[in-house]
C-alpha cells in the first residue's frame, strides 16, 4: 500500500483560536523515511493514535475521534492536543483523498529520546477493500484477556481505555485467532465478560434490543458503535452498555464488530460454531455508516 499525503504538524505551536495552523504543518513525502531514531514511538510505543475512516473525501467522526485522542492523552499524560489544530490537519489531509475510502491516521508520540517536545503527524492511505467481509462476516475466536473486569480500575497504569501505540498484543491476537482457524479475535476477560475485538468494538442484537460491553477504563469507546447506536434510537430501537457475558455472543440473534474503517463487520462464526448473518439488516448499517458523519 502507498500513502498518498503525510503532514507532521508541530505539537506545541500557537494556540491562537484565530489561526488557521496552516504554518505549524509540513508535508513530506508519505514513502520516504521520516522518523527519527531517537523516536519513542517506535522505541517503546509511547504515543497514542487514532484512525478515521474517509468516504469520498470527508473524513467520518472527526469530534468523537478528537475527544477520544484527548482522552488517551489525559490517561497517557501527554499534554493536552490542541484540538482546533489536529482539526484543522485532519481537513487539510481529507482534501487530498480520492474518491472511494480512505484512512486518515493521526498519531502523537511523547516524542524523540531527551528531545523537549512530543512529535506528531496524520497520515493519508486508500482504506483496504472490505467489502467482501461487509457481506460474508468475520469467524472470531474468543481469546482471554489475561485480567479480570475489576483490573482497569485497580491497575490504571496499564492504561488500558487508552488507544496508545503499543499494538503488538492486538496484533499478536489476531495472529492467534487466525492459527485458530478464524478470522477476527474478540477478548475475554478472566471472569468470562466479552471486552473488544483487537482493532473494533462488539455489538450484539437481542430482538430489538442492542447491547455493547460498558466501555468502563478496560476497552475503547468505539466512535462507530457510538454513531450507530445514535442511528438505531432514531430508528426507534434500544441500545444499552452492560457487562456481555461471553455465551451471549453465541445467544444473540445477531453480532457485529464495529470499527471506523472495516465499518460493520458481521459475526459468522464464534470458536467454530456458525453463526447466522443478517445480510439486509447489515447492509443498512453500513450503508448508513458510509453516508457522510460528523
Ligand atoms: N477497540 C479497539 C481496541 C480498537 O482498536 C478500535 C478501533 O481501532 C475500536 C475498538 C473501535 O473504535 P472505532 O469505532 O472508533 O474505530
Amino acid at each position: 500500500m502507498a500513502w498518498r499525503f503525510a503532514l507532521v504538524i508541530d505539537p506545541a505551536a500557537s494556540t491562537d483560536p484565530r489561526s488557521d495552523f496552516s504554518d505549524t504543518f509540513t508535508v513530506i513525502d508519505p514513502n520516504a523515511p521520516a522518523l527519527s531514531v531517537g523516536e519513542l514511538s517506535t522505541q517503546r510505543g509511547d504515543g497514542i493514535f487514532e484512525s478515521i475512516g474517509v468516504v469520498d473525501g470527508h473524513p467520518q467522526e472527526v469530534g468523537p475521534h478528537l475527544d477520544r485522542l484527548a482522552h488517551s492523552a489525559r490517561l497517557c499524560d501527554l499534554p493536552t492536543p490542541n484540538l482546533a489544530q489536529w482539526r484543522a490537519a485532519v481537513e487539510r489531509v481529507a482534501a487530498e483523498a480520492d474518491p472511494g475510502e480512505s484512512v486518515i491516521k493521526l498519531i502523537l508520540s511523547r516524542g524523540v529520546e531527551h528531545g523537549p517536545a512530543p512529535t506528531a503527524w496524520v497520515t493519508l492511505a486508500p482504506a483496504p477493500d472490505n467489502s467482501r467481509v461487509r457481506r460474508e462476516g468475520v469467524r472470531i475466536a474468543l481469546l482471554d484477556r489475561g485480567y479480570a473486569l475489576d483490573v482497569p480500575a485497580r491497575a490504571p497504569w496499564l492504561l488500558l481505555g487508552a488507544k496508545t501505540l503499543s499494538y503488538a498484543v492486538n496484533m499478536a491476537a489476531i495472529r492467534e485467532a487466525k492459527r485458530r482457524g478464524a478470522d477476527d479475535a474478540v477478548f475475554v476477560s478472566t471472569d468470562g465478560f466479552v471486552l473488544e475485538a483487537p482493532t473494533a468494538s462488539v455489538v450484539l442484537r437481542f430482538g430489538d434490543r442492542f447491547v455493547t460491553p460498558a466501555p468502563n477504563a478496560g476497552i475503547l469507546h468505539g466512535t462507530t458503535q457510538l454513531s450507530l447506536f445514535a442511528h438505531l434510537e432514531e430508528r426507534g430501537f434500544e441500545t444499552a452498555y452492560e457487562t456481555v457475558a461471553a455465551d451471549d455472543l453465541a445467544r444473540s440473534d445477531s453480532a457485529w464488530l464495529l470499527s471506523s474503517v472495516r465499518l460493520a463487520a458481521p459475526v459468522s462464526a464464534v470458536d467454530g460454531a456458525e453463526k447466522a448473518i443478517d445480510a439486509a439488516f447489515t447492509d443498512e448499517i453500513n450503508r448508513y455508516l458510509l453516508t457522510p458523519r460528523d
